[in-house]
C-alpha cells in the first residue's frame, strides 16, 4: 500500500478546507436547538462539487471515475473545517447509498433522470431499508411489491431514514415474493409526486439534528417498471454491496472532526490552569490526549486502507466492517475524552463542545450497529 497523495489530492484537500471555512460557516448552535436543515449549504456543497465526489463525470460528477481515495480525503477535510456533522453524514449517507448505487446498478437512462439531480443539489435523495421489524435485521423487511401492469404497487413502512421528510427520491427495497425470501428483494426508485408516498414529519433526535429524518410509509404506491434498480430479486445483491460502500465511506468526515477536537483541546488544555499551573501537565489530561491521537491515527489509516482496496476494486468487506466499527467508536471514546478535558465548559450547550457527543452516537447505531459489525468480522474471520 502507498498512501502517499499526489499534488493534485493535496491541493484538492487545501480547496476543500477553505471552500468549508468560507462557505460553511453555519450557525449551527442555532441550526442543532431547532433541527434546522441548511438547504443553502447543501446547495453550495453541490455548487463546490462535493455531491459529485461518488459519481462519474459523466453523469455529473467530479472526475472521469470514483475516487475514492480522493473522496474519503475530501470529506475528511470537510469534517475538519466545518462543524456541522449532520450536513456532513447528510452528504456522505446521499453520496454512497443513494448515487453511488443508482451510478452502479441502474440503467444509464434511470441515471440521466437522477443523478445529475442528486449531484447538482437541486434534490436530495434517500436510502429506505429500515423497518419496525427490520432493523439489524434488515432481510426481514415486510415492505411489498406486488407486480401489477406496467410497475408495482408498494405497500410497507420504513423508519429511521435520513432525509425521509424531505426526499425527492427514495431508494427504497421491498419484497416482490416473499416466499423466495432474500431473492425476492427488489430496489425502487419512487419519487416522491408518485401517489402513496407519506414523508413523515422531521423526528426529533439526541443528536445530528440538523438533518431532517423520519418515516416513510407506502399506501397501495404505484410505482412504474422503469423506476426498478436492476432486475426482481436483484435488490439484496445491490444492498450487500451499497452497505459494503456505506460502511466504506460514510463516516471519514469523523476523521477530520477528531483532528479538529484534538487540536482544540491541545490549545485548551495548554491555557487552562488548575493548582498553578495548566492542566496539560497533569499526567491524566494529557494521557487523554495521546488515547485522542491514538484513535485518530488509526482511524486514519483505515479509512485510507479501505479506499485503497475500493480504488483497485478489490473486497473490503471486513476491512469497511471494521473501519465502520472503528471509527464511530472512536469518534464516541474522543468526544467523551473533549468534554472530560474541557470540565464543566465542555458540557455547557453555548460552548459547542458537548455537540459532538451527541451527533458521535448516532453514528454507532446507522449503516450497522457495533454489534452487527463485530459479528461481521468475526464471521469472516472465522469463514462462516
Ligand atoms: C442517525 C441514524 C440514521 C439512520 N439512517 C438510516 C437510513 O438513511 N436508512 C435506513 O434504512 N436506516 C437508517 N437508520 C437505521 C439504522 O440502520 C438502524 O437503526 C440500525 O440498523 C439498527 O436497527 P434498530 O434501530 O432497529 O435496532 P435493533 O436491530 O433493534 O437493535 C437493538 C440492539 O440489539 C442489538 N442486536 C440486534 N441484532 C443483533 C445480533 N444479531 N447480534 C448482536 N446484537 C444484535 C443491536 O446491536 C442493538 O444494540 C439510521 C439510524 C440512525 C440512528
Amino acid at each position: 500500500m502507498d498512501f502517499s497523495w499526489t499534488e493534485e489530492q493535496l491541493e484538492y484537500k487545501e480547496k476543500v478546507i477553505d471552500f468549508a471555512k468560507s462557505n460553511l460557516d453555519l450557525p449551527v448552535f442555532d441550526n442543532d436547538e431547532g433541527s434546522i436543515f441548511s438547504r443553502e449549504a447543501w446547495e453550495r456543497c453541490a455548487a463546490f462539487g462535493i455531491q459529485g465526489l461518488s459519481v462519474p463525470k459523466e453523469y455529473g460528477g467530479q472526475f472521469d471515475e470514483v475516487q475514492f481515495l480522493t473522496a474519503n480525503l475530501a470529506m475528511e477535510s470537510l469534517g475538519y473545517a466545518c462543524r456541522d456533522n449532520g450536513l456532513c453524514l447528510g452528504l456522505s449517507a446521499q453520496m454512497w447509498t443513494v448515487q453511488y448505487p443508482i451510478s452502479q446498478f441502474c440503467t444509464p437512462k434511470q441515471k440521466e433522470k437522477f443523478l445529475p439531480k442528486l449531484v447538482s443539489g437541486s434534490w436530495v435523495g434517500c436510502h429506505a431499508l429500515t423497518e419496525p421489524k427490520a432493523g439489524s435485521d434488515v432481510y426481514n423487511m415486510q415492505t411489498i411489491a406486488e407486480k401489477v401492469d406496467g410497475g408495482y404497487i408498494l405497500n410497507g413502512k420504513k423508519h429511521y431514514i435520513t432525509f425521509a421528510p424531505i426526499a425527492d427520491v427514495i431508494l427504497v427495497f421491498a419484497n416482490v415474493n416473499p416466499k423466495l425470501g432474500n431473492f425476492g428483494i427488489t430496489g425502487f426508485l419512487v419519487e416522491k409526486e408518485m401517489k402513496g408516498v407519506i414523508r413523515g414529519d422531521n423526528q426529533a433526535k439526541m443528536g445530528l439534528r440538523t438533518i431532517p429524518f423520519g418515516d416513510i410509509i407506502f399506501e397501495n404506491c404505484f410505482v412504474p417498471d422503469e423506476n426498478r434498480m436492476g432486475g426482481e430479486g436483484s435488490g439484496w445483491g445491490i444492498t450487500i454491496n451499497s452497505l459494503e460502500h456505506d460502511r466504506s465511506n460514510v463516516l471519514a468526515w469523523q476523521v477530520g472532526s477528531m483532528q479538529y477536537q484534538l487540536e482544540q483541546t491541545i490549545q485548551h488544555v495548554k491555557q487552562r490552569k488548575q493548582f498553578g499551573k495548566p492542566i496539560v501537565e497533569f499526567q491524566a489530561v494529557s494521557n487523554r490526549l495521546a488515547d485522542m491521537k491514538m484513535r485518530l491515527e488509526t482511524s486514519r489509516l483505515l479509512l485510507y486502507k479501505v479506499a485503497w482496496l475500493n480504488e483497485r476494486g478489490k473486497s473490503a468487506a471486513l476491512e469497511s466492517a471494521m473501519l465502520k466499527l472503528l471509527l464511530s467508536e472512536s469518534f464516541v471514546e474522543s468526544s467523551i475524552d473533549t468534554i472530560r478535558n474541557y470540565g464543566g465548559h465542555g458540557y455547557i450547550s453555548q460552548n459547542e463542545i458537548e455537540r459532538d457527543m451527541r451527533d458521535a452516537v448516532g453514528t454507532l447505531l446507522l449503516a450497522g450497529t457495533s454489534d452487527i459489525q463485530r459479528n461481521i468480522i468475526s464471521d469472516l474471520i472465522l469463514d462462516k
